[in-house]
């Protein structure tokens, strides 16, 4: 037997189903017309924001990171929640503007910026994070040629980054940002050349439910921005101090400290150094705010028995989870919080193998879980489901098409 994941709180059962916004699991997929299906929870959205806003000084602001989830319903309903976006590619702009989210509140980073996404950013007034001096270089030019002022940030590469074990230091060679030591020269090139300064970018990594290692990092940003803005010599109008609070996705996992986390932050705003005295602050977050917003509902569509192992073989699997299946940067597979929708409430009473719909061993759903009896029909909740899943899975691998999306 292995254990799985928590499942995040805020679900309900109503006739013994899972619920979510107040419709079972079988209601919910009868409305989109099937499986398989992500279900995006707004009132898991306005929770999480509602306690993150609880939490952390007014001061700093929240910018959501697009590429976490991209769905459409999702973008704009977080257009309403939060302060800025984050976006990493001319697909992720348009996106926003479609969306009816103002470009200036957007920033846009990621290494390999081709022109064409430059001057589509530049054109509407987003701010870049410019990941290397070729790259404002190109910035430059394009922004001479439109006749118009590039809004540009410099995306730092630290010396440390953030891990669940607490601080490492020696960043080292990375594709991302400008390493730490050439940041004041291209700030003040960039400057000096008319573009409008627009700040420091700071992203020191993914996933930590630490709040120790989070509280440490947030202050590790904090001194290396106020170092280099002291460098740069101009004011810092901005500062992203990156995010990665992360989510409990497997057994043992516990969620972040946030209380701890906040009242670190609010003591570290209230004694900010000078050169980011009038710096705007903000942290940049994903899988946060929306992973455990989303569950993925497939359906049981055949139940066998293989040398004495009962596999429940669903319509969904990695060509939309995965991350779920453990083939998402994890070295190690444990099991996501799955469950029997369609039997929420009923006790664990045999131990199943939930595995997709694909030819490929790879995919798993749930290994040696404890699960009520189900049959053919029946409906599978992999929860967290909400970040890094229907966008970040080969959804035309074996050619059953992506699934559905719903925000209720
Ligand atoms: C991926 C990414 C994020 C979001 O990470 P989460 O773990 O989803 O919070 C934020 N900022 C940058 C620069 C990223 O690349």
């Amino acid at each position: 037997m292995k254990p799985v994941g928590p499942i995040p709180s805020g679900y309900e059962v109503i006739e013994g189903e899972l619920a979510i916004g107040g419709r079972t699991a079988r209601a919910l997929v009868d409305e989109a017309g099937g499986t398989p299906l992500f279900v995006y929870s707004r009132a898991h959205l306005d929770a999480r924001m509602a306690e993150l806003r609880a939490a952390i000084p007014p001061r700093v602001r929240i910018n959501y990171a697009v590429k976490a989830n991209p769905h459409p319903a999702v973008v704009a309903h977080m257009g309403r929640l939060v302060d800025g976006f984050d976006i990493a590619s001319a697909g992720e702009l348009a996106l926003c503007m479609a969306a009816g989210i103002d470009p200036a509140r957007i920033s846009f980073a990621g290494p390999g910026k081709r022109d064409s996404e430059l001057e589509a950013a530049i054109a509407a007034g987003v701010t870049l994070n410019c990941e290397s001096e070729g790259e404002a270089a190109r910035a430059l030019v394009i922004g001479a040629r439109l006749g118009k002022a590039p809004r540009l940030a410099i995306r730092v590469n630290p010396s440390f980054v953030m891990t669940g074990s607490g601080m490492k230091m020696g960043g080292g060679a990375k594709p991302f940002g400008l390493d730490a030591e050439r940041v004041p020269a291209l700030a003040r090139h960039v400057i000096a050349q008319g573009a409008e300064w627009r700040g420091l970018h700071i992203f020191t990594g993914s996933q930590t439910l630490a709040a120790e290692a989070i509280i440490e990092t947030q202050a590790n940003v904090l001194r290396l921005a106020a170092e280099l803005a002291e460098a740069i010599g101009a004011p810092c109008p901005k500062l992203n101090m990156g995010g990665g609070l992360g989510i409990p996705y497997f057994p043992g996992d516990t969620p972040v400290d946030l209380a701890r986390v906040g009242a670190a932050l609010a003591e570290r705003v209230a004694a900010l150094p000078s050169a980011l005295a009038g710096a705007e602050l903000c942290l940049e977050l994903g899988r946060f705010l929306v992973g455990e917003a989303g569950v993925y509902l497939a359906r049981v569509v055949d139940r066998k028995v293989s040398h004495g192992v009962t596999f429940l073989i669903t319509d969904g699997g990695l060509h939309h989870q995965l991350a779920a299946s453990g083939n998402f940067g994890t070295v190690v597979r444990r099991n996501y919080p799955v469950a029997i929708a369609t039997r929420f409430d009923a006790p664990a009473e045999e131990e199943v193998n939930i595995v997709g719909c694909l030819c490929t061993p790879l995919d798993r759903l749930a290994d040696n879980a404890m699960m009520p009896r189900a049959e053919v029909g029946d409906l599978v909740a992999v929860f967290c489901a909400g970040a890094y899943g229907a966008s970040a899975s080969p959804a035309a691998f074996l050619g059953h098409g992506p699934a559905a999306e719903i925000l209720v």
